[in-house]
């Protein structure tokens, strides 16, 4: 008897294993593992996934299970190395199994949909007499599956066996209307010497019908419908009649929904490749060809040819004949980059993207089931794309915050790549101009090979930053937030109608308390990170450990009464502007002008097709981008992202500034970079000014080993959140007195302190961290302390998250 071991779609932890069911032999022909099963469990019916088939030698026992009811999918949506890679991420994530299974499918597969199926192949005539069901299909094309049930509900045990024979398929449609896409197509029913005889004997007036022949004559594949017609100037009844007349077929025939279908890709300039571009390729050569696991880190300068180095190792990796996965952060997954790669890899490529449908999205998947693409290009989940020769993954700007998801399961893309990249014996290549700390120092130390490429393409020189100190500023009653230098250089751009960027570096709650007359900030002394301001009481208080003390009149260092919190929005940075510079044309890029769908590209296109001066922005427009008139980038006040309660937020600075720095003068105009700050003098930003990430590491990891951050030591961070403030603090209280005496000597406990966000949707949130380095069994730990306090949890309502590794700490 075969046994399915099959893991239920209910995400608690009582259900996070898998359950035993037997599989009927009618069911037999579809079931797989990786397949999509409906169970009974309970008293219910529940979706599940089948991770392993086993034989079961003892029949005592199999007599007690339960049968599999349904198989859903013709083929099995994942494969036997994702259904592991689930399982890894479940332990190493702290996530129910189904929750980490549920992350690497399309939304369609996981919203309502309703099954149809229809014939693939003409059955042959004895099946027909005895099958109403092929019958049906044959007379009507096609049927949902509740009348299948309904009219032929004696037939329903036969349909896997037509289906693995090829006769008949299934698919899925969506409420919405999302799913595969069919496009009637037309193909001549008559053999070649039958046409041309019947175009003899056709008279005159039937010379439409002549030329449909004629056209159709030399097809080998049914051709659209919408083709011939425009081709022949065509209506559709001339084809209706000659398909009454049985000359012709019209099937429906499914095309995929190609987003980027009206589209032809110029094949892009192959370059003769740079010596340090040579040298970087070499390097993974004998990696790639002997396909064996090898994880590199490309740390090159903005502009250096990066993009060009990944081309390269794609197009040998598809030589190998395995397949890419490119990753890229979705805020540079740009119309130009997909441009850039669809032109050289064609109709090889799958692109996934938050702007598609969720029907396109399927489409592009299933392309990589069928193994009908050889590459995708996509943001964080296409870490998951279902290949099954993968020999190369990429992951572009590697230190991207947004390859970590917020939400279960929390995984991070590049540590699902390392796993996948091992398992596959494939290259791993991660490439930034700023690498996150923690991959650089592994790559120091040997786990991924580092090459560096120090100098821009073409000898391009890096753009000139000026750094301008805004105490001065003040200091020359200058209170605009403009300094006076650029002041003048915008009205020189302004003047030579070349264009500039200007980039606010904000967080909406960032409130750290400055003195704008010293740039005194206000930090704990025993994190090393800002204080927040709170304004309900005029306290600042620390967010990991709750040091808290009342705001100074004064500042501490200069006694100047100018001590306040901090931060300016674009939109008035946008009046100013319009103030300054009367008749400027400005197009701003926040939260508020790109939420609409589309927004974020279009306002872009009108500012590449110089349909505005200034481009002024937050974040998003930091990355990724590429103008050529652009000749001077302006932050107006680094100091924002610098002040942030977040022990990152040093190097999230050095990585903004390098990145909006490398926005300019990368084409034949030269650029300017002008960084306004009241701490001219702070190491983040002498070390972008010149360049030089490695002097910015060595300070920084001084700095993260005396106070104890990543990557000496690893984070945990694990979040309460309820409606009432008590019952928030009792939980986080009953978590960390469980843990402290289980903890290892080297380990830290911080908390419970309130969260840097208190409160979200009416709950408050408290938090506890963890700062550890020598905790083998932190894992085991976590997972036994979340199930110990599992039903006291459920009971009260309290909402847990434990994120390892955390990105976000605000
Ligand atoms: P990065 O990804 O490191 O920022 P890109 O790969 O985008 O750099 O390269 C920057 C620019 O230089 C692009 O316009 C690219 O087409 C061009 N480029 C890259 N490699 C070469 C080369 N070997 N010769 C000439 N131009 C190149
Ligand atoms: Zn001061
Ligand atoms: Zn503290």
């Amino acid at each position: 008897m075969l046994i399915a071991k099959v893991i239920v779609d209910i995400p608690v932890s009582r259900t996070n294993r898998p359950f035993d069911y037997l599989i009927p032999a009618w069911l037999e022909p579809l079931l797989a593992v990786g397949g999509r099963v409906i169970v009974p469990f309970g008293p219910r019916k529940v979706q599940g996934y089948v991770v392993s088939i086993t034989e079961e030698a003892n029949d005592s026992d199999s007599k007690m299970l339960r049968e599999i009811e349904q198989v859903l999918d013709d083929v099995p949506p994942l494969t036997l190395e994702l259904i592991q890679l689930a399982e890894w991420m479940s332990t190493r994530y702290l996530c129910p199994h189904t929750m980490a299974i549920a992350a690497m499918l399309p939304a369609v597969l996981k919203g309502k949909t309703e099954k149809w199926y229809s014939l693939v192949d003409e059955p042959d005539r004895e099946l027909l007499t005895q099958s109403g069901f092929l019958t049906y299909l044959f007379n009507q094309g096609s049927m949902k599956q509740t009348e299948v049930e309904k009219q032929f509900p004696d037939e329903g045990k036969a349909i896997p066996g037509y289906i693995r024979q090829g006769i008949v398929e299934s698919e899925y449609t969506v409420k919405d209307r999302i799913t595969r896409k069919k496009v009637a197509h037309v193909a001549l029913s008559l053999g070649e010497m039958q046409a041309m005889e019947l175009m003899d004997s056709l008279p005159a007036r039937s010379a439409r019908m002549k030329e449909v022949i004629a056209f159709l004559l030399d097809k080998t594949e049914p051709v659209p419908m919408k083709d011939l017609l425009m081709e022949l100037g065509l209506t559709r009844s001339t084809l209706t009649s000659m398909e009454k007349k049985n000359w012709i077929t019209l099937t429906q025939k499914e095309v995929y929904r190609d987003p980027y279908a009206d589209r032809t890709f110029a094949m892009p300039t192959k370059h003769i490749l740079t010596a340090e571009q040579e040298k970087c390729l070499k390097a993974m050569e004998k990696a790639i060809k002997a396909e064996e696991y090898q994880a590199f880190l490309l740390h090159g300068v903005t502009g250096s040819g990066k993009t060009e180095i990944y081309m390269e190792v794609i197009e040998q990796t598809l030589a190998k004949d395995r397949e890419a996965i490119f990753l890229v952060p979705e805020i540079s997954l740009t119309p130009q980059m997909v441009e850039r790669i669809k032109g050289r890899f064609g109709d090889q490529v799958a692109v996934t993207h938050s702007a598609l449908s969720q029907g396109e999205r399927y489409d592009e998947w299933r392309k990589i089931l069928r193994g009908q693409v050889k590459v995708v290009v996509g943001a964080r989940s296409a870490v998951f794309a279902p290949f099954r020769n993968l020999g190369l993954i990429i992951i572009d700007e590697e230190h991207e915050g947004s390859y970590k998801q917020e939400e279960t399961p929390r995984y991070h893309a590049r540590d699902v790549a390392i796993w996948r990249a091992q398992q596959n014996q494939a290259v791993l290549l991660m490439g930034s101009a700023t690498p996150a700390l923690e991959t650089y120092a592994l790559a120091t130390r040997g786990r991924y090979q580092l090459l560096t490429m120090k100098e821009r393409v073409n000898n391009r020189p890096l753009p000139r930053v000026q750094v301008v100190d805004m105490r001065e500023e003040m200091r020359q009653q200058n209170r605009s937030m403009f300094s006076r230098d650029l002041h003048n250089m915008i009205e020189d751009r302004l003047k030579k109608q070349e264009q500039i960027v200007l980039f606010l570096n904000r967080r909406g709650f960032s409130t750290f308390v400055m003195c704008r007359s010293c740039g005194f900030t206000l930090a704990c002394p025993h994190c090393d990170i800002s204080l927040t301001y709170h304004r309900t009481n005029h306290t600042a208080r620390c967010h990991y450990c709750g040091y808290t003390i009342v705001q100074p009149k004064n500042c501490p260092e200069c006694q100047s009464d100018h001590i306040r919190f901090f931060g300016t929005g674009t939109q008035k940075v946008e009046e100013e502007l319009s103030k300054l510079f009367p008749g400027v044309r400005v197009i701003r890029m926040d939260v508020d002008t790109t939420s609409k769908k589309g927004a974020h590209e279009a306002l872009l296109t009108k500012f590449r097709t110089g349909q505005g001066d200034i481009l002024l922005g937050t974040q998003m427009i930091a990355k990724g981008l590429d103008f050529p008139k652009v000749t001077l980038v302006g932050v107006i006040a680094a100091d924002t992202s610098l002040y942030l309660p977040d022990f990152r937020a040093a190097e999230k600075t050095f990585q903004l500034l390098t990145q909006v720095g490398g926005r300019a003068g990368r084409h034949e105009l030269t650029g300017d970079v002008v960084i306004q700050t009241y701490t001219p003098e702070h190491y983040s930003i002498t070390h972008a000014t010149n360049h030089d990430y490695e002097a910015f590491y060595y300070d920084e990891m001084v700095l993260r080993k005396q106070n104890g951050y990543p990557p000496f030591f690893r984070l945990v961070l694990i979040t309460f959140a309820h409606e009432d403030v008590p019952m928030v603090i009792k939980a986080a209280e009953q978590f960390a007195d469980y843990l402290r005496p289980r903890l290892a000597d080297s380990t830290i406990l911080l908390g419970p302190v309130t969260s840097p966000i208190s409160r979200i949707k009416d709950r408050f949130r408290f938090q506890l961290m963890l700062k550890y380095r020598d905790e083998p069994k932190i894992f085991d730990l976590l997972a036994q302390v979340s199930m110990h306090f599992d039903s006291w949890l459920k009971q009260n309502k309290v909402i847990l998250s434990i994120d390892l590794d955390p990105q976000m700490l605000l």
